[in-house]
């Protein structure tokens, strides 16, 4: 039998059946998935998908934070298809370039901040953060100081599941296989307020020169403390690491402006601010891993210009092409690039895949389109707000803890008890208990812990926003129904 044949006659149990029988997923326990059965998600229009059975799904993950221009655009559509024709693949080592990848990163140059001017092409993010490694360890080479060659990067970020985007990242279960992290990579902790302020008092932490603490603060760092003196206090740890790890050894600091897969983590708004003082102070370079963040997300077009950073790199990816076909990329700012280009000689890096001719082609059209159709601003100025403002009111449920969101995304804390956000028991699995219901309920919301999270494609309406908060609040009510 011909595949598309195959294909029109299949039945969802098919697709499971061979799927459990040939197809190994990423981040997912193979036995438990065999049993359970894959869902089989076939189509896709603007922010909704459709699934083998024929349901219909609200997509509040954009994918995986990556369809920002929503599905089905025909100018994305055509412009693969018109490269395609043209020419497929070729490759931009050996000095040859083509026409898509030289307008992309002309483009790339115009609409990220200021200081950058050159692009690195990768195929992915996890990519793009090897990348990030081996040029930081570079540029300290050619500056004669090789010995500047630790990365810091947080407990709980994600920067990919490569042998260095794993270990960049501080996710403990993927350190726990295979002998990560690679040398040379430190942690400190993440940017939780609640965490660190309800849950996980660690007094030890707060040290002379933090800021003062506020009235009732019975000795527990957060207790007491405001979000923004916490942002300082957690910026403040980076400090700490530096002087413990030795400044002369330190290459850079890397951070996502907020934790996508990490739980969708805001930091305080003082937090990058102070970052940033840091890394100036020492000298170090700042790299903002925008690969959620980037192309809109957050109502600017790249995270670091909402939380007031200049980093000298940035890793992009998903929203660059809006998932329809993978890129991924590193911006290199002036210091790095001066460095590279003037004083480096060859630089021994690259992918077959650098500057893909289609992918580049899908990326130039829908950066085009991300700024006809205005939606930078349309996060900024009118969806955001909008979404905020239904998040705030989520608040007033019994499961929920707390709820907040930055332009596109948003994350709601499910607690036991609403009074000092007492969480649940691990075992009860409040998230994927919530999360099972969204499945059923025709919503796609993201479990991170005991956090729901969402990033919906930046094209939703404020009435698809209406339409997905009443799923949001039906699914809680069915979970606090669950857990009672
Ligand atoms: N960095 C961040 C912040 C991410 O969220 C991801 C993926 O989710 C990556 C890097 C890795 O990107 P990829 O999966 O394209 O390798």
């Amino acid at each position: 039998m011909n595949t598309e044949l195959r294909s029109k006659t299949r039945t969802t149990a098919d697709w499971q059946a061979a799927d459990a029988a040939h197809f190994l997923h990423p981040f997912t326990d193979f036995q438990s998935l065999a049993k359970k059965g894959s869902r089989i998600i076939t189509k896709a229009e603007n922010i909704y998908l459709t699934d083998s059975d024929g349901q219909r799904i609200l997509d509040a993950m954009s994918g995986l934070w990556c369809v920002n221009v929503g599905y089905g655009q025909q100018a994305l559509i055509d412009a693969a298809t018109r490269q395609l024709k043209e020419l497929p693949f070729y490759n931009a080592f050996f000095q040859t370039a083509t026409p898509p990848a030289i307008e992309l990163a002309e483009l790339l140059a115009e609409v990220t901040p200021p200081q950058f001017k050159h692009v690195f092409f990768t195929g992915s993010g996890s990519e793009g953060n090897d990348t990030i490694v081996r040029m930081v360890r570079r540029y300290w080479d050619i500056q004669g100081q090789p010995g500047r060659s630790v990365i810091i990067s947080r407990r709980n970020g994600y920067h990919g599941s490569t042998m260095a985007g794993a270990s960049l990242g501080g996710m403990s279960a993927m350190h726990a296989q295979g002998g990560l992290p690679i040398p040379g990579i430190e942690h400190i902790d993440q940017p939780y307020w609640v965490e660190h302020g309800q849950h996980r008092p660690a007094p030890s932490r707060l040290k002379a020169g933090d800021p003062p603490r506020g009235a009732g603060d019975e000795g527990d760092l957060g207790a007491g403390i405001s979000r923004e003196q916490f942002g300082l206090v957690a910026a403040r740890w980076l400090e700490e690491k530096i002087l413990a790890v030795g400044v002369e050894r330190v290459a850079a600091f890397i951070g996502e402006p907020i934790q996508g897969a990490g739980g969708v983590i805001i930091p305080p708004a003082t937090y990058w601010p102070e970052i940033q003082r840091i890394c100036d102070k020492y000298g170090i370079l700042l790299v903002s891993d925008e690969v959620i963040t980037g192309f809109g997300r957050t109502g600017r077009w790249f995270g670091c210009e909402t939380f007031g950073a200049r980093p000298d790199l940035m890793t992009f990816a998903k929203g660059v092409t809006s998932g329809y076909i993978p890129l991924g990329g590193v911006m290199v700012g002036e210091r790095v690039a001066e460095a590279l280009i003037e004083r480096g000689g060859e630089f021994e890096h690259g992918y077959t895949y650098s500057g893909h001719p289609v992918a580049c082609a899908v990326a130039l059209a829908n950066i085009k389109l991300i700024r006809e159709l205005g939606l930078v601003e349309r996060v900024h100025d009118d969806v955001g707000p909008y979404l905020a403002e239904g998040f705030e009111s989520l608040k007033a449920h019994p499961l929920v803890g707390d709820a907040e969101s930055c332009g596109l995304m948003g994350a709601v804390l499910l607690v036991k008890d609403k009074d000092g956000l007492k969480p649940f028991d691990e075992s009860v699995g409040i998230g994927m208990v919530c999360r099972g219901h969204c499945f059923r309920e025709g919503l796609i919301m993201r479990a991170v812990g005991n956090r729901m999270i969402i990033a919906p494609p930046l094209v939703i309406t404020r009435a698809q926003i209406d339409e997905m908060m009443a799923l949001i609040r039906r699914c809680l009510d069915l979970t606090l129904a669950d857990a009672r």
